[in-house]
């Protein structure tokens, strides 16, 4: 089965905290979409955020206090707390079969997900990055110089697509 990378998942982001130069002009606050007036601010998601507009939409816990990282699935900005309760692992990794925690860097090829350190060919590790070609070949990850290799040896006929 030939597949290709689709994509590399970081749901875990970090929060920066700035103190603001009194004569640059303010920014306008993500959250409440207000100008942002205060001595600090925060910065996530590539954007400015008041210290109490950064808020887990659960718990409504203020994250830049929580600790300086926030995690984001489906448009929600959540603090480590409720990203685990609501969506826990990610699954178990189809290379090493270990748990994957939710927050982790994974790659995702087809219903399987794997470390970003466990996904590489098998046979001679190359890594693969995203719209690169692999193949599946009973649950093994290939590259295609080591899958073409194969139907060689083995003689298999190649698959029709
Ligand atoms: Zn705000
Ligand atoms: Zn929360
Ligand atoms: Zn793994
Ligand atoms: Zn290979």
């Amino acid at each position: 089965m030939q597949s290709k990378v689709l994509n590399v998942l970081q749901e875990r982001q970090s929060i920066q905290m700035l103190s603001v130069q009194p004569d640059t002009k303010p920014k306008g606050c993500a959250g409440c979409n207000r100008k942002i007036k205060d001595r600090y601010l925060l910065k996530a998601l590539d954007k400015y955020w008041h210290e109490d507009c950064l808020k887990c939409a659960c718990c409504d816990c203020r994250l830049g206090e929580v600790g300086s990282t926030l995690y984001t699935k489906a448009n929600l900005i959540l603090c480590r707390r409720d990203y685990l309760r609501l969506f826990g692992v990610t699954g178990n990794c189809a290379a090493c079969s270990k748990l994957i925690p939710a927050f982790e860097m994974v790659m995702r090829a087809k219903e399987n997900v794997y470390h970003l350190d466990c996904f590489a060919c098998q046979l001679c590790n190359q890594r693969f990055c995203v719209g690169d070609k692999f193949f599946l070949k009973n649950n093994m990850i290939l590259c295609q110089t080591d899958y073409e290799e194969g139907l060689m040896k083995e003689g298999y006929a190649p698959q029709v697509r």
